[in-house]
């Protein structure tokens, strides 16, 4: 059996937990990230997680392998640097936190993206077990993805690549945080649809809503409010409309949904599946299912420990 550290560094906390190379979790737990602080602060904060981690290792005399971050942004995975990107996390580019940590731990460190980390925890312990060729896509205020061809994460050359939520939908669209118009994740996010049911509301009462999150409208939905039902109908063709594409370039055993709108239950997915059964080529998607995430908020530090225990 082998053992790592998972660190999953976010805008507000560090998950972080040990991890086997069974996807068995010995240890975990979440402290601040103090992310709007300043770099030296996050870092600090991951050696806190590390020295834990480390502890309990010891007194259980687990050997380690070695230690996985996950973190926003881009990353060079190959010399473990943070290159930047990542717009939540203040002062996190150019940071060479694969020598920071190992320095600090005398461990072996690996990075990589948040997004990238998940579709590997679901690939390596979580619903995806066993596939060598997955999508993965997280759906809340953005969409972030990670492909996994072969068996192993694939980023593009540089691992610049894999922005799944940034590919181009609509010419001419809706402004983009990327400072794009038109992504995907702009007409399928859990913010898009948020976003489209307040305009509808107001147009309906002449008044604002008052506010409302995603999950609120899948609560809604469940009630059969007519708005909440046309915001999500259109969430669900916009996201099969874009899974369409994935699966009609990758063709992917599995399209794993991850992030809060996973949690919605069966009727969501089954939207999305529908949805994407219209746009799809037949023959690209002969061996492709599309199933929610079940890693939840685990998945990030575990597919961190992953990129270890791949070695
Ligand atoms: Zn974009």
């Amino acid at each position: 059996m082998k053992y790592a550290i998972g660190l999953d560094l976010g805008g507000s906390s560090i998950k972080y937990g040990l991890v086997s190379n069974k996807g068995d979790i010995l240890q975990e737990g979440k402290i601040p990230s103090f992310a709007d602080e300043s770099s030296d602060r996050i870092i600090e904060q991951l050696l806190l997680a590390v020295d834990t981690v480390k502890e309990y290792a010891t007194n259980n005399n687990i050997e380690l392998c070695g230690i996985g971050i996950g973190t926003p942004g881009i990353v060079d995975q190959i010399n473990g640097v943070v290159l930047g990107g990542a717009e939540n996390l203040k002062g996190w580019e150019n940071i060479p936190l694969g020598d920071i940590i190992s320095k600090y731990s005398g461990l072996k460190v690996w990075v990589n993206n948040d997004a990238n980390v998940m579709g590997l925890a679901e690939t390596r312990f979580g619903i995806a077990k066993g596939c060598t060729d997955v999508v993965f896509l997280t759906v809340g205020t953005g969409i972030g993805g990670a492909l996994i061809i072969d068996g192993k994460l694939y980023g593009g050359y540089k691992n610049r690549g894999t922005e799944l939520g940034h590919f181009p939908f609509i010419a001419d669209g809706e402004p983009c945080a990327c400072g794009s118009v038109g992504c995907l994740e702009t007409y399928a996010s859990a913010a898009a649809m948020v976003g489209r049911y307040k305009r509808m509301y107001k147009d309906m009462n002449d008044m604002e809503c008052s506010d409302v999150d995603g999950e609120e409208i899948v609560r809604l939905y469940k009630n059969g409010d007519k708005l909440a039902m046309a915001a999500i109908d259109e969430n669900c063709r916009f996201l099969g409309h874009g899974i369409a594409g994935f699966i009609n370039i990758f063709s992917p055993q599995k399209v794993v949904i991850g992030g809060g709108l996973a949690d919605a239950g069966e009727f969501y997915l089954e939207k999305i599946r529908e949805a994407s059964r219209l746009y799809v080529m037949p023959d690209c998607a002969l061996n492709t299912t599309i199933e929610a995430a079940i890693l939840g908020n685990s998945a990030g530090f575990m597919g961190a420990a992953g990129l270890c225990l791949n070695e």
